[in-house]
């Protein structure tokens, strides 16, 4: 990574709150917002300047869906907070994920995925990889040992984690998948965040985001990215200008507006969580609470040890299954029912019911996920009226009769 813009003070190192602040601004001049260039092609200067930006590797000023200064601002401020070399921005998480996968994977190759992960990923890797003679091993997140035992040498080309994961919010140990040596390494953190955790750092290859998500954090933009080595990123370029999943220089523009207060906004809405986390574990119509800031929650020292705090999303299984789940999510009056995370306004969806409909009843147990489940994404309101609204939707949830 190129963090020369980042100084040392005193000969210390940046947090990463500060350098949320500073990243990507490069090609800004003066202005302290970056400019939204907004051009889908640039006038070449000569016939053999623009065949050079042709055959070149994301050639600057040629054509939109090769490079644009806006979204490269964007991508330059991911690699700068996950301490990458390089990044890639695309059209949605989704965009970044499948074009990973069709960049590294041919057909005949092998990968290692874990069961707890999001649906999106799972029906990518079940479905068009499937077809395309791309094999998936499925794996426990917080098994020991599990993603390496499921490496076939030679065979294996992409190891795919989630952590926290969504829905469960099971963690996976970033130094153990870090530790793998020979397929490529990804790890989904778009629950985390650059600033709650840097997968990277542990020795990951890859670091994916639905930037769509806290990263632009507003609900207002549909925006994935891809962060690791340079000579890596290039290589995924090659294959997702084909592909063509690219980002809007406006969607990059609202991901860099983002980044600028992601650290205040994850540093509330964790301290909300745990709050709230804490409220629910003690309400009789809550089985069980997922929230790995909880200091009962399995994973609570991995937790400590990988990420800043417990995150700003938590789970919760809910008395009477989908009908409870149903009562719940149709009773809140300040959260909104919704099926994204990481915006302003807390969010709640029951995924048995809505995203994780296509899986079976044995995929949804085996991804650890109750029908009673309910997925909140904190947001930013006062945590008192949201523990508030909470208490009231639960009380309207019991099933009688
Ligand atoms: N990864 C995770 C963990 C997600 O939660 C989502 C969407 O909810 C995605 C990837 C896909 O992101 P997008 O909707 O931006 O394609």
């Amino acid at each position: 990574m190129d963090d020369s813009s980042n100084p040392r003070i005193d000969g210390e190192a940046l947090h990463q709150d500060t350098i949320a602040i500073r990243a990507g601004r490069g090609s800004n001049g003066a202005s302290l917002a970056p400019p939204i260039w907004a051009t889908a092609v640039w006038e070449q200067p000569s016939l053999a300047e623009g065949r050079r930006m042709s055959v070149g590797a994301r050639a600057p000023g040629f054509y939109s869906r090769y490079a644009n200064p806006t979204v490269n601002a964007f991508e330059q401020a991911i690699a700068e907070l996950e301490g990458a070399e390089a990044a890639m921005a695309y059209g949605s998480g989704m965009g970044a994920i499948s074009s990973v996968l069709f960049a590294l994977c041919s057909p005949g190759d092998h990968v290692v995925c874990q069961r707890q992960i999001y649906a999106g990923t799972q029906l990518l890797l079940q479905g068009p990889a499937a077809r395309m003679g791309i094999e998936t091993t499925w794996v426990e997140a917080g098994e020991p040992g599990a993603f390496a035992a499921a490496v076939r040498r030679g065979k294996t080309v992409l190891v795919i984690a989630e952590t926290p994961a969504n829905p469960s919010l099971a963690l996976v140990d970033l130094d153990e998948l870090g530790a793998i040596k020979g397929p490529f390494t990804m790890v989904d953190s778009t629950f985390g965040t650059p600033v709650l955790q840097q997968p990277i750092r542990h020795g990951v290859d890859l670091v994916v985001h639905s930037a769509t998500k806290a990263i632009s954090g507003h609900n207002d933009a549909t925006l994935g990215v891809v962060a690791g080595e340079k000579e890596l990123i290039d290589d995924i370029w090659r294959y997702s200008v084909l592909h063509g999943a690219t980002a809007s220089p406006y969607d990059a523009h609202n991901g860099l507006r983002g980044i600028r207060t992601l650290a205040v906004r994850q540093e509330r809405a964790s301290a909300t969580a745990a709050t709230l986390a804490e409220a629910l574990l003690k309400h009789p119509m809550v089985r069980s609470v997922n929230y790995p800031g909880l200091d009962s929650h399995p994973q609570y020292e991995l937790c400590r040890r990988q990420m800043r705090s417990g995150g700003t999303m938590l789970s919760f299984d809910i008395a009477g299954g989908r009908e409870g789940a149903r009562r719940f999510v149709e009773s809140v009056q300040l959260a909104r029912l919704a099926s994204s995370l990481g915006g302003p306004e807390t969010l709640v969806t029951s995924p048995p019911n809505t995203t994780h409909v296509g899986l079976t009843e044995e995929e949804l147990e085996a991804a650890g996920i109750p029908s009673g489940l309910i997925r909140v994404s904190i947001g930013l309101e006062h945590p008192h009226d949201l523990i508030r609204d909470f208490e009231q939707a639960l009380g309207c949830s019991e099933v009688t009769g």
